[in-house]
């Protein structure tokens, strides 16, 4: 079959966690996502990432989507709730041990070395005594590369800088590397624009698509916003949330 010369939609997403208010800083990832999908005559979508009810601030996410609306920043279809969504991860996981890529794992986080990095201790089968916690997935030695838009070529090898990693957590829910690869795919999102602070997650990310036979993304991560004291903007330190600042102002800076 000839192959479609049609050049690949542009799709682009903004992906908040409820976890409190929307800040200057997650205003601009908003921004820099939109901007560069709809220059290039793409589409732009959000999706709401409350897969970690702990962490949420109830009403969260009606406020970030009431924020983004008043600065006329609107998905261009159905929000996506990632609460919505388990289905998807537990089959993506289901796919990933059936086909030996992942394993249940009975480690806690005391059983790892200071390092941090996981020593493959239940990879070919629970070790002696453990009852299954999480479910991790394999990593190969081989690096991950990818050419960011922004901060140019990287390459990550994730065996040696986390070793195989956690894609359903001990608590019974699915973790945010496997969530947000699965519902980039999902979306079919071609462009994923954010902070830098999210850029040593991306190694991950394109393991766990590259695991599911799912193609990958592109990237581009930007510079974070940092307050006075030189660190970046965020919800948990309750940034001024963009709703206090007038909003002919509040990207006036
Ligand atoms: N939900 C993540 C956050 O609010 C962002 C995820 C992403 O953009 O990949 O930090």
């Amino acid at each position: 079959m000839q192959e479609s010369q049609s050049p690949k939609a542009i799709v682009g997403r903004f992906a908040p966690s409820p976890t409190g208010e929307l800040h200057f800083g997650s205003l601009i990832a908003a921004v820099a996502s939109y901007l560069q999908a709809k220059t290039a005559g793409g589409h732009w979508l959000i999706r709401i990432e409350d897969i970690d009810p702990p962490r949420e601030v109830p009403g969260s996410a009606e406020r970030i989507l009431e924020d983004l609306r008043a600065f006329g920043l609107q998905s261009d279809l159905p929000v996506v709730y990632q609460s919505q969504r388990t289905d998807a991860y537990r089959s993506a996981v289901a796919q990933l041990i059936e086909q030996g890529l992942a394993f249940n794992c009975g480690c806690s986080r005391a059983d790892l070395p200071a390092t941090g990095i996981y020593p493959g201790t239940c990879r070919n089968g629970l070790a002696a005594g453990k009852t299954a916690r999480s479910i991790r997935l394999k990593t190969t030695g081989e690096p991950i590369r990818f050419i960011d838009l922004i901060q140019g070529p990287q390459q990550e090898n994730l065996a040696e800088t986390v070793g195989d990693f956690v894609i359903w957590r001990a608590d019974g829910l699915p973790a945010y590397q496997l969530a947000t690869a699965v519902d980039d795919a999902f979306q079919q999102v071609s462009e994923v624009t954010r902070g830098a602070d999210l850029l040593n997650s991306t190694a991950r990310q394109i393991h766990v698509l590259n695991s599911l036979g799912l193609p990958a993304p592109e990237y581009a991560h930007h510079p974070v916003v940092c307050g006075k004291d030189g660190r970046k903007l965020s919800k948990r330190q309750q940034s001024d949330p963009v709703s206090a600042l007038p909003r002919d102002q509040a990207l006036k800076r």
